[in-house]
């Protein structure tokens, strides 16, 4: 006789997936043989470049890398990590106390709340975004404050509309820049405005900046440690997946703050033993890499960008040309939701996006398209789109 499993509260309070629908829609479709273009993903095509798997494979055949490894991170990763904030963000770190390692930044973001969030405590979280954000904050127990990032407002939060008993309860805030779903990037204006919020209302700021390095035109995005103050009040969480197509690797890292990061250390340490240190060798190779490599990564999503914004922008859909990232976020044309969109576009034309509401309440009324299929690819989207409109 089998017992009876019963889900924890925590998830069965989880907001409901909203893409549910449209993975069956997914498989349907992918089972009755169509030759579907699957731009929903923000998992890059291209492979980890070769330097990097070589290194690897020598530092696989290390017997000293087979052991446990160090819970922070190995001293010279984190070395890695701050030379590499040095050269790139001219932001100087110490790899023992600023510099932590994380398996991937979504186990540190998810994780994050665990060490500063009691129950009752509000995180603010913007909307749109990534969904980890929010469910790291009600598996901590805190109560999500969601901060609509609209289009008129540059898709920044307004942190004067925010009501007085929310901040009362506010102890920590996540921001995204650049950002996914809406790829738009900082400044530093945004970045001090929230540095000063912060500090008025004693809330320590979670800044994700897993696109720094996806960019385009030469316009290179910002630190949030670049801006005075923002060690005093937050960390950066980074990671190499999206930089180095490394997604399956499992490897990122967090910096700033000292206590913030000893605060997440701690919750680490307890329930993690760290990142095979064979990934983290090849990792600092990759920090170390000739940024010619990643010149060519960028010219590679710069001419997919080109493609799908002037096909889409040719058949009358808006869109946002981004700066930076590997989205795409499109307002669906006129009559339709984003879910609706979505599905028409896979019905009619085999194309898969995300539906914006996926991200949040706010995101309602667009849709993203990844640039994460070739180029050819994206010239037969836009074909197969000017079709099914
Ligand atoms: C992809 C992504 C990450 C990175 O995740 P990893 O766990 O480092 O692979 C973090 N934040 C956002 C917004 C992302 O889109």
């Amino acid at each position: 006789m089998p017992i009876k499993v019963e889900l924890a509260d925590r998830l069965k309070s989880l907001p409901p997936y909203l893409f549910a629908r449209i993975d069956e829609m997914k498989e349907e479709a992918l089972s009755k043989g169509v030759d579907l273009i699957d731009i929903s993903i923000g998992d890059p095509d291209l492979p980890t470049p070769a330097h990097i798997v070589d290194a690897m494979k020598k530092a696989v055949e290390k017997p000293e890398h087979h052991r446990y490894p160090s819970y922070a991170g190995m001293l010279s990763y984190r070395e890695a990590v701050a030379q590499w904030y040095e050269r790139r963000f001219n932001v100087k770190l110490d790899p023992a106390e600023e510099v932590l390692s994380l398996i991937g930044s979504k186990e540190g973001i998810g994780h994050i709340p665990l060490a500063f969030i009691n129950p009752g405590d509000v995180v603010l979280c913007p909307s749109p975004a990534y969904p980890v954000y929010s469910i790291g904050t009600l598996f901590a127990g805190g109560e999500p404050y969601f901060m609509p990032l609209k289009e008129e407002n540059h898709f920044f939060p307004d942190f004067s509309s925010i009501p007085g008993d929310i901040l009362k309860r506010a102890k920590m805030m996540f921001l995204n820049y650049p950002n996914n779903p809406t790829s738009q990037t900082a400044s530093v204006e945004f970045f001090k405005e929230a540095i000063e919020f912060a500090v008025r209302h004693n809330i320590i700021i979670c800044h994700d900046n897993a696109y720094s390095e996806l960019y385009f035109d030469g316009k290179r995005p910002i630190s949030f440690l670049e801006v005075e103050g923002a060690m005093d009040v937050g960390v950066e969480f980074h990671s190499l997946s999206k930089t180095y197509n490394m997604t399956g690797w499992r490897i990122g890292f967090v910096c700033g703050n000292k206590e913030v990061i000893a605060g997440l250390g701690k919750i680490k340490t307890n329930i993690d033993s760290g990142i095979f240190q064979a990934i983290q060798e090849a990792a600092i190779v990759a920090l170390r890499s000739d940024e010619g490599i990643l010149d060519d990564i960028r010219s590679i999503y710069q001419e997919r960008r080109d493609i799908l914004i002037d096909g889409l922008s040719s058949i009358g859909l808006k869109v946002n040309k981004p700066d930076a990232t590997f989205y795409i976020w499109a307002k669906v044309p006129e009559g339709y939701t984003s879910e609706s969109f979505t599905i028409h576009l896979l019905d009619k034309a085999g194309i898969l996006g995300t539906p914006g509401n996926g991200f949040g309440e706010p995101g309602e009324g667009y849709i993203r398209f990844a640039l994460t299929v070739s180029a050819e690819r994206l010239k037969e989207a836009v074909e197969r789109i000017k079709k099914a409109l």
